[in-house]
């Protein structure tokens, strides 16, 4: 596969670089959080797309689900059930939606792991 030919200053720069979710995990931005844990943090999308739309991610430096190994049960188990506990507090009585963008394709715009927990408005598929 062809990689991307940056130059090699600016490609530390980049690996570097803190995402804008890492940003919010160390209080330099603020965010509305709406869960906190051990494992991981729950704040409400600055654009969102649903009436609710709340992205959960893990508090260690996950660069998407494709990075997720066999070690990451436990976390992987555990951002599922943060999942279902907040649409229940959230009152998504009627139903919502939990997406992963991962990668370009997959339309991922932000390099840390999240899942968007949509809800509060009937959902179309398929997704664009
Ligand atoms: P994705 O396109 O799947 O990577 O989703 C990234 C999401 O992060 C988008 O829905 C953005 O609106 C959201 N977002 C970006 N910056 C912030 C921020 N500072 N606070 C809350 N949400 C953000």
């Amino acid at each position: 596969m062809r990689r991307f030919a940056f130059p090699k200053t600016r490609r530390v720069d980049l690996m570097s670089a803190k995402t804008i979710f890492q940003r919010i995990i160390d209080h330099e931005i603020p965010a509305e959080i709406v869960h906190d844990d051990d494992l991981c943090l729950a704040f409400r999308d600055v654009n969102p797309q649903a009436p609710t739309h709340v992205l959960v991610i893990p508090k260690r430096p996950l660069r998407s689900l494709d990075e997720l190994s066999d070690a990451d049960l436990e976390l992987a188990g555990h951002l599922l059930l943060v999942l279902r506990k907040l649409a229940r507090d959230l009152k998504l009585d009627s139903g919502y939606r939990v997406v992963a963008n991962c990668g370009p394709d997959g339309g991922q715009s932000v390099d840390h792991l999240h899942f968007h927990l949509l809800g509060g408005r009937a959902m179309g598929w398929p997704p664009g």
